[in-house]
């Protein structure tokens, strides 16, 4: 996958069109035969980015690190426990259900696996057409014809209405997944690993149809993913999370040039190397991530981390911003260690 030209870094003067500020989601562990207190599994934990309009902030870590978690609490598809979410400047967190229902039109999800999100007994059209029965077609158009223009945004031929999700192949169904995310036309979609459970050379015609929309229609992506390939590819900013907290927000170009954060740094020596002549300089992880139930003390990295001193024990670095090196643009690289 090359990298786009057209992914150039989005200036802070545009006001943002989402702003998070420390997000938490913690849940109540399971309560052990003899344990007394009540253990919280601390998902996210203070939680902070913004996305302008027509950007695509991507959201990596492993696997549990929190970002599907995040991106379901920013819809208010899970409840968090607290924190800011302003879409907008609408605090979302403080909506009566009625007023966050007429949100949701401009928020939508595009979910991992397009099987699963669709329903078997719903036709195509049935499928892509069920968030016009609770709003009117933002087009302006007949359904009828709104439909055909939603099947046609997304390159599927307007006779595929009459089809079930079983006889489209698993490329097909994530455009089913996109026509339907589009019908309201949203201000801000959150993609949930959204090519994924999908063949490579399907991967890229699906992130190209994704940069596409955006450029016409000015939707930005919330892009939860773990393929940095991929993240290279369709985002203008990077967040690097780790145990429910950011470590490190970049524009692309940086974080991937220029990683500061020791995890940033173990997490992309990890990606193949498309030069066939730079040789991959792979570092490993050691051991296994803490549990989200029994976090680490200071900065939650420590266990893990081949720079840690003492004080990483102590003390929770600070999400600061770098000064970056020459021609950088300012606020584009901000990194929570002591000595980076
Ligand atoms: S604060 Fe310490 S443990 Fe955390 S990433 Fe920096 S050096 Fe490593």
């Amino acid at each position: 996958m090359s990298v786009s030209d057209s992914r150039a870094p989005r200036q802070d003067a545009q006001a943002p069109l989402l702003e998070v500020r420390d997000l938490k989601k913690h849940y109540p562990a399971a309560r052990g035969l003899f344990r007394r207190a009540q253990r919280v599994i601390q998902a996210v934990d203070g939680v902070s980015f913004s996305v302008a309009r027509g950007e695509t902030l991507a959201l990596v870590g492993e696997s549990g690190c929190g970002k599907t978690t995040t991106g379901k609490a920013v819809l208010r598809l899970i409840q968090p426990t607290s924190g800011s979410v302003r879409l907008d400047g609408e605090e979302l967190l403080d909506l009566p259900p009625e007023r966050m229902r007429e949100y949701r039109r401009h928020m939508q999800i595009i979910f991992q696996d397009p099987y699963a999100s669709l329903n078997p007994r719903m036709t195509a059209g049935e499928i892509v057409g069920e968030p016009l029965r609770n709003f009117p077609a933002a087009g302006g158009r007949p359904r009828q014809q709104e439909l055909a223009w939603l099947f046609s945004k997304v390159g599927l031929r307007p006779e595929a209405m009459r089809k079930y999700p079983h006889e489209f192949s698993g490329g097909q169904r994530q455009r089913l997944g996109i026509a339907r995310a589009l019908a309201l036309r949203p201000r801000l979609i959150v993609c949930d690993e959204p090519v994924s459970a999908l063949d490579v050379s399907v991967q890229a015609q699906v992130i190209n149809l994704l940069m596409d929309l955006q450029q016409e229609m000015g939707i930005a992506y919330l892009f939860v993913a773990h393929d940095l390939a991929v993240v290279r590819h369709i985002s203008h900013r990077v967040a690097v999370m780790y145990l429910g907290r950011i470590v490190e927000v970049a524009d692309r170009d940086t974080l991937f040039s220029r990683p500061l954060h020791p995890y940033t740094e173990i997490l992309l020596s990890a990606a193949p190397v498309p030069d066939p002549h730079r040789p991959a300089q792979r570092k490993l992880l050691p051991g296994d991530p803490p549990s989200p139930a029994n976090p680490p003390s200071g900065c939650r990295f420590h266990t893990r981390c081949p720079l840690a001193q003492p004080v990483c024990r102590e003390r929770q670095p600070a999400l600061t911003e770098r000064p970056g090196g020459p021609g950088a643009t300012p606020g584009t690289q901000w990194v929570a260690c002591h000595f980076r």
